[in-house]
């Protein structure tokens, strides 16, 4: 049994989580002045890391807030968990 920490709930059961892809995507600042590959990039391009990768996690049978989640792929180990703007975007992969 994989048990999560959520940042406002504390340990949980996986059962009561929803998993949401990649964590901290940045949102281009003016999409009007992209290009089309730009923006099919931000919309559906992700990373397929093996290793740690930033996910976002959402606690759907308990307090109902998304957080941020760092995950070991090859484990499948959460190492840590953080509220959605705690970290920088830019800092982790
Ligand atoms: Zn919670």
């Amino acid at each position: 049994m994989l048990m999560i920490d959520c940042p406002w709930c504390g340990n949980r059961d996986e059962s009561e989580f929803m998993y949401g892809g990649e964590g901290n995507i940045v949102r281009p600042q003016d999409p009007e002045s992209i290009s089309d590959d730009s923006w099919s990039d931000y919309l559906f391009m992700r990373k397929n890391t093996k290793g740690l990768y930033m996910e976002q996690w959402l606690h759907s049978y308990g307090c109902r807030r998304w957080f941020l989640a760092e995950r070991e792929t090859v484990s499948y180990e959460i190492l840590n968990t953080h509220k959605i703007g705690e970290i920088n975007p830019e800092s982790k992969s």
